[in-house]
Parts: C-alpha cells; structure tokens; sequence
C-alpha cells in the first residue's frame, strides 16, 4: 500500500491545535498518527529484555530494524577499508549506516548537486541510513559551542556549523533517520556552568531544527531523534528530556554525555554509567527508541541492552581494526532461572557475572611476532570472507610489510564478528535468555 505522506502530515498538522491551546489528547493523538506514517517502533517485550523493531520508515518503508541493532560506522557515508562489493558479501546482516556529520560534513556540495541523497552519492543505495553529529570513534576535542553554532572536528580541520547549515545538509543528504544537532561538548567530568552551557545550547538548537524540520519538504516525514546532554548530571537531563518531550516529532532519544568518544570509552565499566542511564531511562516514554553512542565492550554492552537502550553503534569495530586486532570473544545464552556462578545463587549473580565477564579475551593483536607461522584462521569456526581464505600468518605478513591488504582482512573479519554477536543478542532476549560473553 502507498501513502501520500506529504498529504497525510498537512492534514495532521491542521488538525492539531497551536500554541497556549494545545492539549496533552491532542498531542497523544498527533503523536500516534506520525507514529504511523513516519516511523513505528514495535515493541514485542518490555517485561524483561526489550526487543522489537522499527518499521515504515517514511524513506524506506519495506525495510525493518531489528532491536537492539548495531549502525554500522562509516567515514563519508562508506564503512572504513571496504568497498561495497566486499561490504555486500558480509554475512551479519547489516540492517543500517550510521553516517556522522564529522566525516561526511566536507561531501555536502557534491551530495547537494547530486539530489539523491549521501546514501545513493556514496554507492550504498539499499542500506538505510541514520545521520548523527559526531564520530564516536573519534574522540571529541573541546571546541567553543556558541548559541548559533556549534564547532565540529573533521578530517580537515575544525568547522563551525549553524543549525542552518545543518539542517541543509541534512536535506540534501535525506538520510532514513537522524539526531537533532546538540551541544556534545560534555561528560562525567565537566564543570557545571559547561554543563549548564551545553544544556541551553542545545535546547535551542532542538527548537531551531524542529522549526525548520516541520517547515522541510524534505525532511518533515524523516524521524528525529532528541539529544539529552547534561553529562552525569540529572537535573539538565530531566530538564532537556522534558523540553524533548514536548515536542511530539521526536521519535528517539540519544542518551549523550556519557562520554567524550574515542577509544578513552572502552575503559568505561557498567557501573560508572548504569545509574545515570537507568536514571535517564525512567524519564522517557517505553514506546520510543534509546540510542547509545559509543566503542563500550561487549560485556557493557550487554547491560546496557538489559538496562532498555536500543540502538548501538560499531566504533569498537572501527578501533579494534584500526590497532591491528582481530576480535576473537566469544558468547552464550546463560539461562537466568538455573546458571548458578561459582556457587552463588540469583541474589549474587549480577555481580559475578560482571566480574567473569571483564576476565574474557576481546582481541588478538596481528603485528605480534608470534602469529609469524601460525597456519591457523584468526577465529577458529568464524565462517567470515578472511577466516575461511587466510591465516593469522599470511595477515601478519600484512601488517610487517604494511600492505593495505591487512586491515580490509581484519575489518571484514571484526565486523562479520560483531554483527554475528548482534545477530546473536537478537535471537538470545527473544528466546527469554540472557547474553554472557566468553
Ligand atoms: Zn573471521
């Protein structure tokens, strides 16, 4: 069946009263109506681990999300080292791309001219896409944020955008999904009038996007998704997310301020952030999709799934390859009613169970001198492009010499592994199971 969409939100819009007048029944409703027009998140359990999954998208809607799904990261709207014949031929599946402004900021012109999209422009047509600000692969450098713009890192230097500009390059770059732009510039570990700052800036940014959103042909049929920054503290937070909620086009919200990104992010333990999240997450609607940026390991990764946070990135994958590694942790369904660790009983359990995960193996490092005449795959049993052609051996070789070859091995193999582990999670919550990693 096809929708006139366009049709469909003017008439939404007229009906929805403006201003001092409008009411909480008037927005549930309105709410709901875009829910189904532009985007629907299914929710198949919230009692226990949620999983469920985004469908009609409004760009794209013969295709669904699977939740909890990983974005795959990508440098200019490509996945860094593949071409998308050897991206194509990864078996994972990969359901969406994540293509941050930081990377993707210099192709604006070229996409503009091009009219469709950063998708089709950089030969991924088919994939959906989700445009954020940052790379969170890449470690945020403080930048002066001022009321009207906002300082972005790039490859070629530090720039400055507007919401203008921003919300320009969003239309031409018509993504399936993306973030309102915010003031990332905080975690644990800013003061409280960067905090303040951050807070403010971005709620003024939200409204300026959402302005321009509502008014864009292009975009008023694109999800949106909020940005609550605040770092660790929870009264902006609580303060952002209310001034979120009050606009029912948010269909998301990115849970920020974590962190500052980069590899800094994979030191960070479940419990440095599990109360601020937690905290966070009963602020917000059940019905609307979570998002967490960030390279946490698998086992933070786990719980952060179990806490309700829907949406991941793969900038663990980008940094794993970009230091020569190759993933090589392994996982299992762990049946929460019998599994009994080291003899505890339920009450003990989590608390175990965190401590035998941090002790598994993440990585194996190829520029090692000792995989010089090892014949063996780099995962015994991985059925990836590299493990069943190559040997650690033969990509060792790859990185003494320093041939290309090398990382567009081991970025086929970490990525094939990481959306396996996805894959796995996936199918593991359905089954009333929970993930332990090994
Ligand atoms: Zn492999």
């Amino acid at each position: 069946m096809c929708y006139d969409l366009s049709k469909y939100h003017d008439i939404i819009l007229n009906f929805v009263p403006c201003g001092d007048v409008i009411t909480t029944l008037s927005v549930t409703i309105y709410y709901l109506i875009l829910q189904f027009f532009i985007m629907k998140f299914i929710l198949e359990n919230s009692n226990k681990v949620r999983f469920g999954k985004i469908c009609s998208l409004s760009r794209s809607p013969n295709l669904e999300l699977e939740t909890p799904v990983l974005l795959v990261n990508t440098k200019a709207g490509s996945v860094m080292h593949l071409s998308h014949e050897v991206l194509m031929k990864i078996d994972g599946p990969i359901q969406c791309l994540q293509v941050p402004l930081s990377n993707s900021a210099k192709c604006y012109e070229g996409v503009r001219g091009f009219k469709k999209g950063i998708m089709e422009f950089a030969g991924m047509k088919g994939f959906l896409s989700y445009c954020s600000v940052h790379d969170p692969a890449e470690k945020l450098t403080k930048g002066k944020n001022e009321k009207e713009q906002i300082s972005v890192n790039t490859c070629n230097g530090r720039i400055y955008i507007t919401v203008q500009r921003y919300m320009e390059i969003m239309e031409a770059f018509q993504p399936d999904m993306y973030e309102a732009l915010s003031d990332g510039y905080n975690d644990s570990n800013s003061s409280n009038r960067r905090l303040c700052k951050s807070s403010a800036n971005s709620m003024s940014y939200f409204d300026e996007c959402m302005r321009i959103h509502e008014k864009s042909k292009i975009l008023k049929q694109t999800p949106v998704f909020g940005v609550i920054e605040g770092g660790h503290n929870l009264i902006y937070k609580e303060k952002i997310i209310s001034h979120l909620l009050g606009n029912p086009n948010v269909c998301g919200f990115v849970i920020s301020g974590l962190h500052s990104n980069g590899p800094d992010v994979e030191k960070l333990c479940f419990s440095s952030i599990e109360s601020v999240v937690h905290q966070t997450l009963k602020l917000l609607p059940d019905d609307r999709v979570k998002v967490i940026h960030g390279c946490f390991r698998p086992e933070v990764v786990v719980r952060l799934i179990e806490l309700g946070i829907d949406i991941f990135d793969s900038s663990l994958v980008d940094i794993v390859t970009n230091r020569g590694s190759a993933f090589v942790f392994g996982w299992e369904a762990v049946d929460k009613k019998t599994t009994m660790v080291n003899g505890n009983t339920e009450g003990d359990r989590d608390k175990s169970v965190e401590n035998e995960l941090q002790s598994y193996k993440l990585e194996i490092s190829l520029g090692d001198k000792i995989y010089f005449d090892d014949f063996g795959p780099l995962l015994q049993g991985c059925s990836c492009l590299a493990c069943q052609k190559h040997t650690r051996a033969y990509i060792h070789h790859l990185f003494v010499t320093k041939e290309m070859l090398g990382p567009v091995l081991l970025m086929i193999h970490n990525l094939h592994h990481y959306l396996s582990f996805f894959a796995f999670i996936r199918k593991t919550v359905r089954d009333g199971h929970r993930v332990g990693i090994i």
